[in-house]
């Protein structure tokens, strides 16, 4: 069986940074608290509680004088506001890409056009965004939602970073059939996108492709979408998932993995269907 590996595979440059960062503030306080989910993977999440960090779903749980990180998603800045009034310490890894985005809204906010955010309401990123408009921004997740929701002829348009861009495209194309003047500002992680045309030409090549990657990854299960599209496909969260069964009668798998995925993960995989053979 003929294994292709996508090219561009493992964590993303913003969750590199955050995971890094993470470990070197641990060395550095034995125990820092975030809130949610650093990032959409178990295994990594389970390693960094194995050395001091701990998770909590809300801010009560965060005693007074700890120290803190913001995860690469960001958090809404009232949420940080109030985390600042408790901890000692807060160690930022928003990616930068999504730092951008928040300068962006930032820069926007006092004029008197709506803010559209593209995106999924419940991802964290969105929420973090919508925080900066006052509440006051117009979240669009469908093209048919456009009409519904936006009763203005002028707007600005961002987009969540990890939004699968022919849906944004879809969206801009409805936002501009019924505004005047709509500045659109594409927001989309150059680096997700990039997974996002692989894995299109990827799974045209093979019988099969394996996503890799968290099961609440936003950006893994557009991959999966991508790719379920055009051949047979698997979404797993890691090689302990993978079954003899799924490669029956396959030739050629392909592997693309989801920007949260640590590279031993991929590796894991490939040396499991490599011992499936033997
Ligand atoms: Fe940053 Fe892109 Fe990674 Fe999101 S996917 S953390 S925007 S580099």
């Amino acid at each position: 069986m003929e294994i292709i590996v996508s090219d561009t595979i493992g964590f993303c440059s913003g969750v590199r940074k955050a995971i890094s960062g993470a470990e070197k503030a641990l060395k550095d306080n034995g125990k820092i608290y975030c809130l949610g989910d650093i990032i959409h993977n178990k295994g990594v999440v389970n390693r960094l509680k194995s050395k001091g960090m701990i998770f909590v779903n809300h801010i009560d749980e965060i005693p007074k004088g700890s120290s803190f990180i913001i995860r690469s998603h960001g958090l809404p800045f009232d949420t940080i506001e109030n985390v600042k009034k408790k901890v000692d310490k807060i160690y930022d890894f928003t990616c930068p890409k999504v730092k951008k985005s928040h300068k962006l809204v930032e820069s926007l906010k006092n004029y008197r056009r709506p803010i559209i955010i593209v995106g999924n309401r419940e991802h964290p990123e969105v929420k973090a965004i919508y925080s900066l408009t006052e509440h006051r921004g117009i979240i669009i997740e469908k093209p048919e939602e456009v009409r519904k929701k936006l009763n203005t002829d002028e707007c600005y348009v961002l987009v969540q970073t990890t939004f699968k861009p022919v849906l944004f495209y879809e969206i801009v194309k409805e936002i501009v059939s019924i505004t005047k003047k709509a500045t659109i500002y594409n927001t989309l992680c150059e680096e997700t996108t990039k997974r996002q045309q692989e894995v299109k030409e990827l799974a045209k090549e093979v019988d099969l492709v394996i996503v890799v990657g968290g099961k609440h990854s936003s950006n893994t299960k557009t991959l999966f979408s991508i790719a379920s599209g055009i051949v047979k496909s698997v979404h797993i969260e890691n090689a302990d998932e993978l079954t003899k069964d799924l490669l029956k009668g396959i030739n050629k798998v392909g592997i693309v993995s989801g920007a949260s995925t640590p590279n031993e993960d991929i590796d894991k995989v490939i040396e499991k269907i490599h011992n499936f053979k033997e």
